[in-house]
């Protein structure tokens, strides 16, 4: 599946490999910065197409097999876009040409101090005023938070009786007055991408900053969540290759031939090979316009465990070497595959629900 894209593939490794130096990832990974250069590099030499999902996930991969935090800190200054392409209006599509061009850093922010697994649960408010809506709450661990110039909001814009009823999308600019970040630091993982906590204190917005219908932003915000499981599946397996890769390195180096480690290796590559699998089947779905949520999620639930096993195999294969910076962060990367765009849990209660309806 997607051979028709391997000299992409090709391009996308070769940039990874010459510009993913140990020592940048190394260092980015320590000073917790996100490495703009870098974004604005890989903008000049056409490594994201936005505009063609199967070559972003594919991207995604390539560079996340090298390092995950560079990987995915190029990579998500476009996280919330398909919002927009979607279902924006003129203007906000205008905007967005401006982020796919490198002008503008975009974020979305559905998370909040109270939760982020109960979308519909969110205490955000968007209240309409006249021919306004005033945005007031807060928002928790949003990507590009501190550095974005806009940002995709889910609020409540009304109290009705289904909870999945009242939420709205907007367009928020971030230099509104009332509109505050602050960049959480110590990250376990992905320590090249920024992360913050937003505050919203009276933001007026205008009409045209709701993106699509009122009262419709939850059902946008889970056909956004299809798209976007597809690509953290993505980030999953690269990150799996990668340990296997450093594995693999180790095996043959220092010509290891027990069978215990034979075993792993096997083990590993047979988890990865399902990823793969599971992954361009639910993205050869989705990007027919066909999205099947269960194959999607399970892409998602299977491959961050994959990440997660890979990455320890790695750990516990290369021993006492594998504390060194290059092992340790790819396994202090992978954890957060179980956790964003839907914990694991949450993933299984999506296909457990998808199999209890099906025949
Ligand atoms: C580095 C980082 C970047 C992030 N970037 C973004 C971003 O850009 N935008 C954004 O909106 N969010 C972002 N998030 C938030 C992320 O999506 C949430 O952390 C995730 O959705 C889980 O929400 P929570 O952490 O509030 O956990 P909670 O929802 O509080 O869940 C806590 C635990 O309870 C479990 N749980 C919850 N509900 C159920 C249930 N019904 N059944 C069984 N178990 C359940 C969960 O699986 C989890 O183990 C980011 C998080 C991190 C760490």
């Amino acid at each position: 599946m997607f051979e028709e894209y391997d000299e992409y593939r090709n391009k996308i490794r070769e940039f990874a490999l010459k510009e993913f130096t140990e020592e940048m990832a190394a260092e980015y990974d320590r000073k917790e910065e996100y490495p703009d250069e870098l974004r604005k590099k890989s903008l000049s030499l056409g490594i994201i197409d936005m505009q063609n999902p199967a070559k972003v996930m594919i991207a995604i991969e390539e560079l996340c097999r090298v390092d995950a935090g560079l990987g995915i800190a190029v990579t998500t200054p476009y996280f919330g876009s398909e919002v927009i392409m979607l279902f924006g209006n003129d203007r906000q599509k205008e905007i967005l040409q401006d982020v796919y061009k490198g002008k503008y850093i975009l974020g979305l922010a559905v998370t909040e101090p109270s939760g982020g697994s109960d979308v519909a649960g969110l205490k955000t408010t968007a209240m309409k005023q006249g021919n306004k809506y005033i945005l007031n709450g807060s928002k928790m661990f949003i990507t590009n938070g501190a550095i974005a110039d806009y940002l995709v909001v889910l609020a409540r814009t009304s109290e009705d009786p289904n909870p999945h009823h009242g939420l709205s999308t907007f367009l928020v600019n971030t230099k509104s007055k009332g509109f505050n970040a602050n960049k959480l630091v110590d990250k376990l993982g992905v320590r090249a991408t920024n992360t913050a906590e937003l505050q919203f204190n009276n933001i007026e917005l205008n009409e045209d900053d709701l993106i699509g219908e009122e009262g419709k932003g939850f059902y946008y915000i889970m056909m956004f969540f299809n798209i976007s499981r597809i690509y953290v599946a993505a980030q999953s397996l690269g990150i799996a290759i990668g340990a296997l890769d450093r594995i693999k390195s180790y095996i043959k180096e220092n010509d290891i031939k027990d069978e215990d480690s034979m075993f792993r290796l096997s083990d590993v590559g047979t988890h990865i090979e399902a990823t793969r699998q599971m992954t361009y089947n639910a993205a050869s779905y989705l990007f027919e316009f066909k999205p099947k949520p269960e194959l999607t999620s399970m892409a998602k639930a299977y491959g961050s465990e994959t990440a997660v096993y890979a990455a320890e195999s790695a750990m516990e294969m290369l021993g006492d070497k594998s504390l060194y910076e290059d092992v340790q962060r790819i396994f202090r990367n992978a954890k957060i595959m179980e956790i964003w765009e839907g914990t694991s849990e949450i993933e299984k209660l999506v296909i457990a629900r998808y199999i209890l309806k099906g025949e």
